[in-house]
């Protein structure tokens, strides 16, 4: 993609798209391009600044197996939907193909190879003004932040990991099995993505497969008897947490076999009250059967390292070849916009979607929350609502 995205194309854009101050929209990934676009169909001019060379970078370092765990129709983003031919749960090099076409559809106006560092008041005080790479300062009516709940890697900081002789990477750097077959590896964290990595591996040809657990996981199914896992997440995504935490209870005794003897067993906090605390079930694309059979082995928690050793929390000392740390990601908003008050304890806004801090009208987030219905469908319902207010309010 070119510096600046083409703008031109054989539809005309509903209204006035010449306000002196656009929209500017940090983030190329699907939440700044679902903004963007219900922004334009509303005929509000908006900017898409993105760090990286082209739109959907995020998908395009994600591991090559991975498939949306959400369905083809509840991820597709405002006015476009995705094609049927990508099936049901579409695999990655397809939600980047999309992502491309969604940017080229609504001939959005993307500027790319630009790394906004910090969000100011604008001096008049009707606007905000962005400091970005190449010394540019910019200045928009409104904002909308959509820089990624997974920005930066995480990797712990555990005693003695620069002496650990083997080798450690964090699940971002991870493609394929094919450098592991015949090694011994240890995946530590046991969300979706360290999940997904250990069965890979085992089908892959490693020829050992640990899992570290600090807590056990709520896995589901991603679908049963056709019925997608995700429209349950729509269905009681606004119901009482302790009910929806009972059904799962009574949901997972019947559609998940009990693991207890083979290192997991079932979790004792609910599992809609994990979501509320930032954790989303797993969903099993083959560690079920990859941990009955024993292809998959979980043991306890990594505490810290020893040269070639790994040490567990229940004191075992295991050495494998190497050490694959699906430990999550930061927000890493502090530099963006922690001056301004706009953050909770967590480092994640105090608001989303439609609302914005009081201390900040027309600070816009989206795709900072992990809902239970499917992040990419929230970031769509998200921009359109963002979409309307800023219409609405001229910010
Ligand atoms: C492995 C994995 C699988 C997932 N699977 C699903 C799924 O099946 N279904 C679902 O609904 N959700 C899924 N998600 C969650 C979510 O939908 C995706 O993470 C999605 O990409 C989030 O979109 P986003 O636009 O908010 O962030 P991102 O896609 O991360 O996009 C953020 C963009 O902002 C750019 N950027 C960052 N900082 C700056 C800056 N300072 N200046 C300029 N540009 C910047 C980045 O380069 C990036 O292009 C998954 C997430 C992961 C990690």
């Amino acid at each position: 993609m070119s510096d600046s995205a083409p703008t031109a194309g054989s539809s005309p854009a509903p209204t006035d798209l010449t306000e002196d101050r656009p929209v500017y929209v940090i983030g190329g990934g699907p939440g700044g391009l679902a903004a963007a676009a219900a922004l334009r169909a509303r005929g509000v001019r908006a900017v898409v600044l993105e760090r990286t060379g082209s739109v959907g970078a995020s998908w395009r370092g994600h591991y090559d197996r991975l498939h949306l765990h959400t369905t083809r129709r509840w991820s597709a983003l405002p006015g476009l939907p995705m094609p049927r031919k990508f099936g049901r749960w579409v695999a990655r090099d397809n939600v980047v193909r999309y992502l491309e076409k969604y940017a080229e559809h609504h001939e959005l106006e993307v500027i790319t190879g630009v790394e906004v560092s910090r969000i100011d008041r604008a001096a008049d005080g009707s606007g905000w003004r962005l400091s970005a790479s190449g010394g540019r300062e910019l200045t928009g009516r409104a904002i909308v932040v959509a820089t990624g709940f997974n920005h930066t890697p995480h990797l712990p900081d555990w005693p003695g990991r620069e002496t650990f002789t083997g080798r450690l990477l964090h699940a971002s750097e991870y493609r394929s099995p094919a450098p592991y077959t015949g090694k011994d590896v240890l995946v530590v964290g046991v969300g979706n993505t360290g999940a997904e990595i250990a069965v890979d591996l085992v089908e892959g040809g490693a020829s050992r497969v640990r899992l570290a657990v600090r807590t056990v996981p709520h896995i589901v199914r991603r679908s049963t008897a056709g019925w997608p896992a995700q429209a349950t997440g729509i269905l009681v995504r606004r119901l009482p947490v302790a009910l929806v935490d009972r059904a799962g209870r009574l949901m997972a005794r019947a559609a998940v076999p009990d693991l207890s003897e083979h290192g997991l067993p079932r979790p004792d906090t609910g599992l809609y009250s994990r979501v509320k605390e930032g954790a989303i079930p797993v969903q099993d694309v083959g560690l079920i059967d990859a941990v009955k059979s024993g292809r998959v082995v979980p043991v306890a928690a990594v505490e810290s390292f020893d040269e070639d050793a790994v040490v567990l929390a229940d004191g075992t000392r295991v050495t494998p070849d190497t050490v694959i740390a699906a430990t999550g990601y930061r927000r890493a908003l502090e530099p963006l916009v922690g001056h301004l008050g706009v953050l909770d304890g967590r480092g994640r806004p105090v608001v989303h979607g439609a609302r914005t801090p009081k201390q900040a009208p027309g600070l816009y987030f989206t795709g900072f929350t992990n809902p239970i219905s499917g992040m990419l469908r929230e970031l769509a319902r998200d921009a359109e609502k963002i979409a309307k207010r800023v219409s609405r309010k001229g910010r």
